[in-house]
C-alpha cells in the first residue's frame, strides 16, 4: 500500500496478468478507469485494483490471485450513497415499464402484419391454383385444336399436289414458242 492515488494498473507493471477467465470484466476494468472508480490494492497479492464506485463493499475475485476481496468503501462515504434511492427505482421501474409495453404494443403489429401477410399469400395461391384449374382444359384442347389443323392442313397440301398434278399440261419444253411482246 505505497500510494493512495487512483493510478490504474498498467500492464506493463505485471507481466503475470490474469487471462481474465475468471474476472467479471464488468467490475474491474484495467484499461479506462473513470475518476469514480474505486482503485485500491489486493490485500493477497498486492495487485493494483479498480472497480466502479458502486461496487463498494462487494466481494470480488482478484483478477491475478483470483482470492476473494472486499472492496472498500471510501472515505467519508456511506455504503447508502450507492445505492439508488426509492425514488430512483420506481423512475427506473416505470421506465422499463413503458419500455416493456411499447415493445409489446410493436410485437402485437408486427404479429397481425405478419398474420395479413399470411392471409394475403393464401388467397393468392388459391387463386393461382383456380387459374390453373380453368387453364389445363383450355391448353389442352388448345393443342389438340393446333394438332387437328396441322394433319387438315397437311392433307389439304397433299390433295392440292395430286390436283396439281391431275390437271398440269403435259411437261413439254415451250421454248421459243412464247410469243414476243
Ligand atoms: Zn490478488
Amino acid at each position: 500500500m505505497s500510494e493512495a492515488s487512483p493510478i490504474p494498473p498498467s500492464p506493463k507493471e505485471d507481466p503475470g496478468a490474469p487471462a481474465g477467465g475468471f474476472v467479471q470484466s464488468e467490475e474491474i476494468d484495467t484499461e479506462d478507469i473513470p475518476e469514480t472508480d474505486i482503485v485500491f490494492e489486493c490485500p493477497h497479492c498486492s495487485k493494483s485494483l479498480s472497480i466502479d464506485q458502486r461496487g463498494a463493499g462487494l466481494v470480488i475475485r482478484c483478477t491475478q490471485c483470483g482470492e476473494p476481496v472486499t472492496v472498500p468503501i471510501p472515505e467519508g462515504m456511506e455504503i447508502e450513497d450507492f445505492d439508488a434511492t426509492p425514488e430512483q427505482l420506481s423512475a427506473q421501474l416505470l421506465q422499463t415499464r413503458q419500455a416493456l409495453a411499447k415493445a409489446l404494443k410493436q410485437s402485437d403489429e408486427l404479429a397481425s402484419q405478419l398474420a395479413a401477410a399470411i392471409a394475403e399469400r393464401d388467397i393468392l395461391r388459391k387463386a393461382a391454383k383456380r387459374r390453373e384449374q380453368v387453364a389445363a382444359p383450355f391448353r389442352a384442347s388448345m393443342a389438340k385444336a393446333v394438332r387437328e389443323s396441322e394433319l387438315a392442313l397437311a392433307t389439304l397440301r397433299e390433295v392440292a399436289a395430286s390436283a396439281a398434278e391431275m390437271f398440269a399440261p403435259p411437261s413439254s419444253e415451250k421454248k421459243g414458242d412464247a410469243p414476243a411482246p
